[in-house]
């Protein structure tokens, strides 16, 4: 498979998991499947809960903010990406994290709003920077390693001061590299796990391990630790792109999140084109505070096939 057929469907996977989940936020699990028990069968883009059929959210909303920020100046320039967030945070989007809502809104600069708000609340590990990774993570994957999950921690730690949700998200964008140059991500855990910071790495070792199993989460899955698991479950427990984001919404919770994440990973894994076009049909993407700009299909492949250079 061509790689910039894997990045696009990166991209538009977790767009597509983002929207297809969304309804089911903070719902029991196995909400979905009691719904739609037949895979295939159609009619799975349902809106509700207040949004449309295909509508995408705060996730998506934020991975295109760092994409399109990531193209304008050819660099991660992340004082633009921080005001980028807070043009958006100021202008009424439909979902926004609390904590995300809390440091873009608190008036300290770029680059102390995350850290001041972790030292007075001292819990900052949810999903809310993982979730908004595909953009970047396909971005980054050209340069390497080191520069991909260095990037990661950075765009993180604009809204999230614990680096458990840094470490978190330079795993997501790895994993991406390495499914980008044609290598099997699940193979390449072992050596994954070896990056991550010391006194970060046991907790996601148990979350990626083979046998893991997301009724063993020991958080809500809107935290980051059981958000990643989830999803790289999702990938290791299914044989397609379908498939693995049906399982993701099931699990119920942080439904939208945890299918983005999975989505992402499964979009690359298996390419655009594995995406059912019943879905990747309705999917758009508002921005709200950029002059009522609606991202679909098109825009969303030219936004990755450029971002993946
Ligand atoms: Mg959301």
């Amino acid at each position: 498979m061509k790689r910039v057929e894997r990045a696009v469907g990166a991209v538009v996977g977790s767009a597509v998991g983002d929207a297809l989940g969304a309804p089911f936020e903070f719902g029991p699990e196995g909400a979905f499947s009691a719904r739609f028990p037949r895979p295939h069968a159609g009619g799975e883009m349902c809106g509700g809960g207040g949004w449309e059929p295909g509508e995408a959210t705060d996730d998506t909303q934020m991975a295109v903010l760092v994409g399109e920020s990531l193209l304008r100046h050819g660099r991660l320039d992340l004082p633009d990406v921080f005001a980028r967030f807070q043009r958006w945070a100021a202008s009424e989007p439909k979902d926004i994290g609390l904590q995300t809502e809390d440091v873009l809104t608190n008036g300290m600069p770029w680059d102390r709003a995350a850290a001041v708000h972790f030292q007075v609340n001292q819990r900052a590990a949810g999903n809310g920077s993982l979730m908004r990774a595909s953009t970047s993570a396909v971005h980054f994957a050209m340069d390497g390693r080191s520069a991909t999950m260095d990037a990661a921690r950075r765009i993180a730690a604009l809204t999230h001061g614990d680096r458990a949700a840094w470490e978190g998200t330079a795993v997501f964008h790895e994993l991406i590299r390495v499914t980008l140059a044609d290598i099997d991500p699940l193979q390449a855990l072992p050596e994954i796990l070896s990056l991550v910071h010391p006194d970060h790495r046991p907790r996601y070792a148990t979350v990626l391990a083979p046998d893991w199993h997301p009724d063993r989460a020991t958080e809500f899955n809107g935290a980051v630790w059981p958000c990643l698991g989830s999803a790289v479950w999702a990938l290791r427990t299914t044989t397609s792109f379908e498939d693995a984001v049906r399982a993701a919404v099931d699990l119920g919770g942080d439904t939208d999140t945890v299918a983005a994440v999975t989505g992402g990973l499964a979009g690359a894994y298996y390419g655009l084109d594995a995406i059912p076009a019943r879905w990747t049909a309705p999917l758009h993407v508002p921005l709200p505070g950029f002059d009522g700009r609606v991202l679909r299909l098109p825009e969303l492949t030219d936004l990755a096939t450029r971002l993946a250079g």
